[in-house]
């Protein structure tokens, strides 16, 4: 059977960034740019004041002190977002609001808090004539300098880089409107079974809900696809044969489909898929997860998830998601981890990779520890909603001790 790491291996080489599109910029938040993004202009464009204040000369105000003040001529108010229509020359100052651009002449800015402005609001401030300067900054001090943040014609980010806020912020400084990003992937998700009942029928005797579509579902658009629901395929040569047909012609990139591909199940899945594409391999040697199809059907790759909903979840995890992480083009796809304190001993007698549902907490001196979240079977789906990661055990671990430091995958790594 083949192992967790040759079948994610195997089925990543089936998938590669999708081509860019050109959206608009808030919408590229946590995707992955196509492209490198120069810079047109300088940011700040022009040099300007850093704080609210005076521009002045520095020359002009060496060794001002509130012992030995220095009173300038002010001759202008400048607020910011509007050309200076004076200039500093000796013995003069201009009031300046931050982000203002520096007036000619000027190459310092004193703070309010340096100048008599602060000490005395009525002899001077807005309006006023003079300014006395108390202080004495360094040459330069308080002003921004065109370009310091970004220059112009600089490659500001690069082609895969993954958008946060701050990229979008950073992109809009420069004028960039719209940005090309990878186009996201379109996920085909069909649930399989004569047992499924949908969401809004009434649940009959025999059947269960259909919880699998609403959970891969979810997990397409948690990792940056998008979904095409196609709803429940029924055990029947027609039925799937129709819906998989469409699913393709929807244009998906990659199809899901779930359950029907285990031992124990009639063939009808297994028949449809070999009937329609090309599969590949039927297992792999994991805990739980062990049913999972994989192939090329109608030109798409298709993954064939196991129907217990928990198995459906860690092999999304462990096999789509990555899938859909390199169509937006992304190069890594772990989950960050913790090292935490095991609170139980947990056993390992499958001979397959074992993942195992635990909660991650933080005690009182500040480490990580990890309870299992009880019961393990397949299709307890309360299970793992309570947990927040997964404990792997490589096949040939068989145990893990009560006490002993153990690497968790983080599923979601909440706010505290
Ligand atoms: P199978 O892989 O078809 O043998 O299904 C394994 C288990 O998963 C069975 O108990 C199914 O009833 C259950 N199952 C299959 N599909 C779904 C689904 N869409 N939602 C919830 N449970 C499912
Ligand atoms: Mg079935």
């Amino acid at each position: 059977m083949i192992s967790v790491e040759d079948a994610r291996a195997y089925i990543l080489k089936h998938f590669a960034p999708l081509e860019a599109e050109r959206v608009d910029l808030v919408d590229a938040l946590g995707r992955v740019l196509a492209e490198d993004v120069v810079s047109p202009i300088n940011v700040p464009p022009h040099n300007n004041s850093a704080m609210d204040g005076y521009a002045v000369r520095a020359d002009d105000i060496r060794g001002a002190s509130a012992q030995n003040p220095v009173r300038l001529l002010v001759v202008a108010d400048l607020a910011a977002g509007y050309v200076p229509n004076a200039e500093v020359t000796q013995g003069t100052a201009i009031r300046i609001m931050t982000g203002a651009v520096l007036p000619p002449g000027a190459d310092t800015v004193v703070r309010f808090e340096e100048t008599s402005e602060a000490v005395n609001q009525k002899a001077t401030g807005k309006g006023s004539s003079a300014v006395e300067i108390l202080g004495a900054p360094a040459r330069g001090a308080n002003v921004r300098l065109a370009g310091e943040d970004i220059r112009k014609d600089q490659v500001i980010l690069e082609k895969g880089t993954t958008l946060r806020p701050s990229e979008i912020g950073l992109l809009a400084s420069i004028g960039a409107g719209h940005v090309a990003v990878h186009r996201r992937p379109r996920v085909a998700i069909l649930a399989t079974g004569d047992e499924l009942v949908a969401i809004d029928e009434p649940l009959t005797e025999g059947k269960i809900r259909n919880s699998n579509e609403y959970a891969n579902a979810a997990a397409v658009l948690k990792a940056g696809g998008v979904s095409i629901r196609l709803g429940i395929a029924r055990d029947n040569v027609e039925d799937l044969t129709r819906k998989i047909r469409a699913g393709i012609r929807a244009g998906a990139d990659l199809f899901i489909t779930s359950a029907g591909v285990s031992v124990g199940d009639y063939d009808i899945v297994k028949d449809v898929l070999n009937a329609e594409g090309e599969m590949h391999f039927w297992q792999v040697n994991m805990k739980p997860g062990k049913p999972l199809a994989f192939g090329i059907v109608g030109g798409v790759p298709l993954l064939g998830l196991p129907g217990n909903p928990v198995s459906a979840i860690v092999s999304f995890e462990t096999f789509a998601r990555p899938a859909i992480l390199t169509m937006l083009g992304k190069t890594k796809f772990a989950r960050p981890y913790v090292q935490a304190i095991l609170q139980e001993r947990a056993e390992n007698n499958a001979g397959r990779r074992n993942f195992i549902r635990v909660h991650v907490s933080r005690n009182g001196n500040g480490e990580y520890t990890a309870t299992t979240t009880g019961e393990q079977g397949s299709g307890i789906l309360s299970s793992i909603t309570r947990a927040n990661g997964l404990l792997e055990m490589p096949p040939d671990v068989l145990e893990y001790k009560r006490g002993e430091r153990v690497k968790i995958t983080m599923l979601d790594y909440p706010e505290e």
